[in-house]
Formats: structure tokens, C-alpha cells, sequence
């Protein structure tokens, strides 16, 4: 809890404070309770929940009511944003997840791909082996009915011819098992890795329906807060918030510290500081029309 003490204002600043709405009266301020009720009435306090972006000494300064509530109002427009720009990155995290998922299923069916490759490979060479042996049984059939001695040796040079087809076949199919046997490792690899990448993405999954289901709770709750807060704006005011909101990154209403605007980072004059310290008053940065508070 954050309050903003303000011992030592005198009767007009009390009694302007007075007017507070009630949810920004301090009634808890983690003192004595005596202490506690006599400070009670000219107290500003905030939330839980409002304290970041807030400047550690703000708590040292009285506050306009309106630069408190606008003060309020922009911490549910900051976290609003957040919440959308977070939202907003959901849809490319799943991308990313199924991507993953993808490429190791890309590189087991490219595995197991080649596998089969591999295995018809062999299963040609095989036949082709075969064909040559029967072709081998039907020449020495041949041979041995044949009484001319040429067509012998011819049938011999074409046996012979076959046989060291034969052996280049087989090397080739010695070859393609080794292959096949290294593929082998591979597509069990892959398909190892494809399975635990689905397990990963299932996990990831379902973080990532965990994180949108909180996500739309809190915006509903920012945005439901926002609303009731809203209401209670002058219009005008609350247009010209709205539109630094929009123009200004989400810092519509920034604090001025030893004269330099907080949003800018310009200098402005001692005057219009001097009218922002008294918080009489919605004063806007000199140089980029935010909205300024002091804070010290
Ligand atoms: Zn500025």
C-alpha cells in the first residue's frame, strides 16, 4: 500500500482532500491504530497493484485528486496494454511450437523415407542378382547340351560375364546395408526425437491455454476497473488523457523531477513547475503536453 502523507498541510489542503472518493481515502496504513485514525481523513492512499510505475518518494507529495485518479486510471491503460500486447504474442508461440514439432517430424519421414528408399534398392538388386543366376542355370544347361566348341566357350565367356555382375551386385547390396543400417539408428533417433518433441509441445500447450486463460481474466478485471474508473472523469479531461495515452507510448501522466519532464526528458520552466508542485491545477509538460506530477 502506498499512502501519501501529508503531515504538516495546512486546513485548505485538508479539507480539499476531504473530498476524495472513499476508495482513495487510506484506511489501512499499517500504523497504531490511534496513529492510524488521526491520520486517517488527509490521506491518499492507492491499491496493491499500483505501486509500478509509481517514483519511490511520490508518497512525500500532496496530489491533485484528478492527477491521483488519472494516476490510477493509466496503471489500468498500462497493464490493459500489456495484457493485449502479451495476448497478441500467443498465437506466434504456438506457431513456434508446432514449427518444432514440424521439423522433427520433417527429418523422421525424410529418415524413414530414405530407409525405404534404401530397402527397394535392395530388393532390385536382389531380383537383378536372381535374374542372372537363372540366366547363369539356363547357360550351363546350355553348355552342357552344346557339342560345338566355340558356342561352349561363348556360353562360358557369358557365364563368366554374369557371375561378375553378380559380384558387382552384391557389393552394391553390401554397400546398401550398411546404409541401411546407419539409416536404421537414424530413423530410430528421429523418431525418438519426434516423439518427445509432441510430448514437449502437449506441455508447452497447454502452459501456453494457462497463460491466455489468465491473461483474459486479468484484462477482463483491468478493463472492468478501467470502466468504473472512467466514470468518474470529466470528459474533456479524460479525452485529452486518453489521447496522450494513445500518442504518448502509455505515459500520459509522468512526474517532473528536479524541473525535467519524466516522459520528454525536457526541462521545463521553474514557473510551470512551481504550478505543478502547488497541485492546484492539470498541468501539461511544456515541450511534450503530458500530463505532470510532482515527485520531488
Ligand atoms: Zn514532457
Amino acid at each position: 500500500m502506498i499512502a501519501a502523507g501529508l503531515e504538516g498541510y495546512g486546513p485548505p489542503r485538508s479539507r480539499y482532500l476531504q473530498t476524495l472518493a472513499p476508495e482513495m481515502v487510506c484506511r489501512s496504513l499499517g500504523r497504531s491504530a490511534p496513529r492510524a485514525a488521526a491520520l486517517r481523513g488527509p490521506l491518499v492512499c492507492f491499491s496493491a497493484g499500483n505501486r509500478v510505475g509509481f517514483p519511490p518518494d511520490f508518497t512525500q507529495y500532496s496530489m491533485l485528486k484528478e492527477i491521483a485518479q488519472l494516476l490510477l486510471l493509466q496503471d489500468r491503460d498500462q497493464k490493459i496494454k500489456m495484457y493485449k500486447a502479451e495476448l497478441e504474442t500467443i498465437p506466434m508461440e504456438q506457431r513456434r511450437i508446432d514449427q518444432l514439432v514440424a521439423a522433427k517430424n520433417s527429418a523422421f519421414e525424410q529418415a524413414r523415407q530414405r530407409s525405404w528408399d534404401l530397402e527397394m534398392q535392395k530388393k532390385r538388386l536382389e531380383l537383378d542378382a536372381q535374374s542372372r543366376r537363372d540366366a547363369i542355370v539356363k547357360y550351363k544347361g546350355q553348355q552342357f547340351q552344346t557339342r560345338k566348341n566355340e558356342e561352349f566357350q561363348a556360353i562360358g565367356q557369358e557365364i563368366h560375364r554374369f557371375e561378375k555382375e553378380i559380384e558387382r551386385i552384391e557389393d552394391e547390396e553390401i554397400e546398401l546395408m550398411e546404409e541401411a543400417e546407419k539409416i536404421s539408428g537414424k530413423v530410430t533417433e528421429a523418431e525418438r526425437e519426434l516423439a518427445a518433441a509432441r510430448r514437449q509441445a502437449q506441455q508447452q500447450e497447454a502452459d501456453l491455454k494457462r497463460k491466455q486463460q489468465t491473461l483474459e481474466e486479468r484484462l477482463r478485471e483491468a478493463e472492468s476497473e478501467r470502466d468504473g474508473l472512467a466514470k468518474g472523469f470529466e470528459p474533456d479531461l479524460l479525452f485529452r488523457y486518453t489521447r496522450l495515452f494513445v500518442t504518448k507510448g502509455g505515459n500520459a501522466v509522468v512526474p517532473v523531477e528536479h524541473e525535467f519532464c519524466m516522459g520528454c526528458h525536457m526541462k521545463n520552466t521553474t514557473t510551470l513547475v512551481h504550478r505543478v508542485k502547488m497541485s492546484r491545477e492539470i498541468v501539461h509538460c511544456e515541450q511534450c503536453g503530458r500530463i505532470l506530477y510532482y515527485a520531488g
